[in-house]
């Protein structure tokens, strides 16, 4: 039927602003429940789910490093962020009966599991949805960089980088009502117009991986499981 799923093992990355919802900070238990929800659904079509959540909805090592902060302390206090969502979502999706294991990059004993990439794959193997937390578990990098790390290590069949518009367009579509979505683009596509999809350390290591990508609207309900069915949903990144 048109409900098949075309991934058997997704890499979902949910940013941390998007736990916001219309909050100015923090977490939305609506939203995270609403998540669980469409997350439940692609489970539920035996879709294999792993889910890196960002943290930018609480600190960011950048910004609070403009603030004086020193930069390797606010981007510990980012990692620690990430797990902060992790554990809610965990909560939020395990109300909704999804079995879900959170693992941490950095060593958070009688709080999460170490991540520890072949129980990972055994976990995802065996239906659970695994969250990666604390990002890549190193200062200078981003959680778009953990999701595309997590996903070419566990064997992904792609990218899913929610966001808060359909796609990867010219030009901010917030700001320009003639912007133009493209509907599929190649990675130097990405890297030659300086489209602002990922960090380059993101979009070099899917490239050197042939990791495909996919950004869309996760605001839009239905979205997610229309980009694992197979509808065209948002931008597809590959090749
Ligand atoms: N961070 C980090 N290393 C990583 C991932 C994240 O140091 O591998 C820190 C960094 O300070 C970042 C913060 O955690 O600003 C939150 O992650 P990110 O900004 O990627 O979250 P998002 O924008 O997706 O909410």
């Amino acid at each position: 039927s048109s409900r098949q799923p075309k991934y058997k093992r997704i890499l979902l990355k949910l940013s941390g602003e998007a736990l916001m919802g219309t909050e100015a900070f923090g977490i939305d238990p609506k939203v995270l429940d609403r998540m669980s929800l469409e997350i439940g659904q692609l489970v539920g079509i035996g879709v294999q789910v792993g889910l890196v959540i960002g943290g930018g909805n609480l600190f960011r090592g950048a910004a609070l490093h403009s603030a004086g902060m020193d930069r390797v302390t606010g981007d510990h206090m980012g990692m620690l962020a990430t797990v902060m969502n992790a554990l809610a979502m965990r909560d939020s999706l395990e109300r909704s009966n999804i079995q879900t294991r959170v693992m941490s990059a950095i060593t958070m004993e009688g709080v999460t599991e170490h991540y520890d990439r072949r129980k990972a794959l055994r976990y995802l193997g065996g239906g659970d949805v695994v969250i990666f937390s604390a990002g890549t578990g190193n200062p200078f990098f981003t959680t778009d960089t953990a999701a595309c790390l997590r996903a070419i290590e566990v064997d992904a069949d792609v990218v899913l980088k929610a966001t808060k518009v359909d796609g990867v367009y010219n030009a901010d579509p917030m700001k320009d009502p003639d912007a133009v979505r493209f509907d599929r683009l190649s990675y130097d596509q990405v890297l030659d117009l300086k489209l602002e999809v990922m960090d380059l350390t993101a979009i070099c290591l899917i490239r050197d991986h042939q990791m495909p990508l996919r950004v869309f609207n996760m605001n839009k309900p239905g979205a997610l499981l229309n980009a694992v069915v197979g509808s065209a949903e948002g931008t597809l990144i590959e090749g």
